[in-house]
């Protein structure tokens, strides 16, 4: 439904966007992950035709972005950072106002777009209200509601939730997963528990550059440290250190607890080899039952930290 290539962009020497390329399939949410400065809204607004690429090419369907752009741009709805709302229109007189824009010229047809959005992302209650008077949350979601005006089938939504409490955070997700049956989504954020709890696909992006693509799971097995095991052996904590000093498999431990009787180790494998099954005989010819044994997988955060060596920003 979307395919990106070899997008560049260059403001005079600075390099926004170094070749990024990437497609997203009919019916995806995709997640756009990077930190502050990565590139996120400039692809955004070179994928909506807001801005130009210096190289390389968008394709929206069908359509080009460049030599097609009015096609490409009528299938999709687009959510930019700062919504341009007009504060002194009411939220009815406003949705009207875009839907024009869009070229629903008739009234008949107009009122009944108007009245799907204001349903879809449940501002019937606030229609009649000046945008000016509304809450962030609210505000959010009429820029929402223009973007959804004539049912595009791709929406284009830059950080939805940037700027809400945890309260509209969380409803304004759950809208997204529910536009998400219907729409292609691709969303920006530099929150990871949000792509996390939200996308079905990852695009991470650091400096302009794609640094890594896959579904939340697998970018987290990916990366996971397999050398590194986390167990917990029944025993003292005497017998237990002198069989992890013996191992032949572990070249280092730490033991991070005692519970009545077991001990809680975390280790690191000196072979790069999964020693799951050698290490348990090894501790069961000492009589020493282990009664947890896992390799470690990262987090969606952890992954995000080796790929960008960066701290995550605040939520
Ligand atoms: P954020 O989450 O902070 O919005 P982002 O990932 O969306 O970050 P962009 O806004 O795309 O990042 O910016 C990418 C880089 O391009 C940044 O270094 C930014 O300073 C620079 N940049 C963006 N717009 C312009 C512009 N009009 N002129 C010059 N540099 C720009």
């Amino acid at each position: 439904m979307i395919e990106v290539k070899n997008l560049v962009k260059d403001y005079g020497n600075h390099h926004a966007v170094k070749d990024i390329s990437f497609t997203v399939d009919e019916g995806q949410i995709v997640g756009l992950l990077g930190p502050n400065g990565a590139g996120k809204s400039t692809t955004m607004n070179i994928m909506t035709g807001y801005i130009s690429s210096t190289s390389g090419s968008v394709k929206i369907g069908e359509y080009d972005m460049l030599e097609q752009s009015l096609q490409a741009k009528k299938l999709i709805g687009y959510l930019p950072e700062l919504p341009p709302l007009y504060e002194e229109m009411t939220v009815e007189e406003y949705l009207h106002f875009a839907g024009r824009l869009k070229g629903i010229r008739a009234k008949k047809d107009r009122n009944a777009a108007v009245q799907e959005v204001e349903e879809a992302v449940k501002i019937e209650d606030v229609k009649g209200r000046l945008i000016r008077n509304l809450s962030k949350g609210y505000k959010q979601r009429v820029g929402l509601a223009q973007a959804l005006l004539g049912n595009p089938p791709v929406l284009i939504l830059d950080e939805p939730t940037v700027g809400l409490d945890p309260g509209q955070i969380i409803e304004m997700r759950e809208l997204i997963r529910n536009l998400g049956k219907k729409h292609t989504i691709i969303l920006s954020s530099h929150i990871l528990s949000e792509v996390n709890a939200v996308c079905d696909y990852v695009l991470i992006i650091d400096q302009g550059k794609l640094v890594a693509e896959d579904t939340p799971e697998h970018l987290s097995e990916h990366f996971a440290d397999k050398n590194r095991l986390i167990l917990s052996v029944k025993g003292t904590k005497e017998a237990v250190e002198e069989a992890l000093a013996a191992s032949s498999y572990l070249a280092s431990y730490t033991i991070t607890g005692e519970t009545d009787g077991v001990i809680d180790v975390t280790a690191e494998t000196n072979t790069g080899e999964d020693v799951r099954d050698e290490l348990f005989f090894e501790f069961a010819d000492k009589k020493l039952p282990i009664v947890k044994l896992e390799t470690e997988t990262l987090s969606l955060e952890e992954v995000f930290l080796k790929l960008t060596g960066k701290e995550e920003e605040e939520e």
